[in-house]
């Protein structure tokens, strides 16, 4: 799961990115003009967006996005509280207004609930034929054992499983396990899906020659 996180108080932002990459990969960045070009690159599960930023409000910049028909689920973290914030907020296409401060438990809670809705599965499970995926507790099961998986080979199921058996380029794949112009060594994106045909039997992962790979329910 990787999430984009917009805020430009630095404590804050440094909390924040502490406690969210124990679950998830995280990109912090401080301002619109940044969240415009990462969104436009990178496809995020869900971006968590503060309102009051240096270069514009994050509602006006929601509002643009949305018209252009950008659908990725927004958690606002705004100190503005009233009615009417909130309401302005939602309508303009957050999917969810959380105040500061706010608990991190709270925080955690919401983003498992948009990453959930994102993934289309209200109860938080993904399956593939016998492979499933908890959402929520980022835990995968084979035949309904608990699968151990290194770090990568676990990016790269989860988005394998959020597109359930319909193909995943390997754009995609390698931009969850690198991030924006981070290393595009094609070749470490083969070793890891070996890696993860030895974990979860080989017919489960097929190869689309020149696009990507798919799941198979086997
Ligand atoms: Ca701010």
């Amino acid at each position: 799961m990787y999430l984009l996180l917009v805020e430009d108080d630095l404590p804050l932002g440094n909390a924040l990115l502490k406690l969210l990459r124990e679950r998830y990969r995280v990109h912090w960045i401080r301002n619109l003009t940044a969240a415009s070009s990462h969104v436009d690159t990178a496809e995020y599960d869900a971006v968590l967006l503060d309102i009051g930023l240096p270069d514009g409000d994050g509602i006006e910049w929601l509002r643009s996005m949305r018209n252009r028909g950008w659908q990725t689920p927004v958690l606002i973290l705004s100190a503005r509280d009233s009615l009417d914030d909130r309401i302005r907020g939602l309508d303009t296409g957050a999917d969810d207004y959380l105040v500061k401060p706010f608990e991190k438990e709270e925080l955690l809670a919401r983003i498992r609930v948009l990453l959930r809705r994102m993934a289309g599965s209200g109860h938080g499970v993904l399956s593939v034929g016998d492979l499933h995926y908890s959402v929520d507790k980022q835990q995968f099961f084979l035949c309904d054992v608990p699968l151990s998986l290194p770090q990568m080979e676990s990016q790269i199921l989860a988005v394998l499983m959020q597109s359930g058996e319909r193909p995943v380029s390997r754009e995609r794949l390698t931009q969850q396990l690198y991030g924006i112009g981070g290393g595009t060594d094609s070749n470490t994106l083969d070793v890891h899906i070996h890696t993860l045909r030895k974990h979860i039997g080989k017919d489960r992962i097929q190869t689309l020659r020149g696009f990507g790979y798919r799941l198979a329910a086997v």
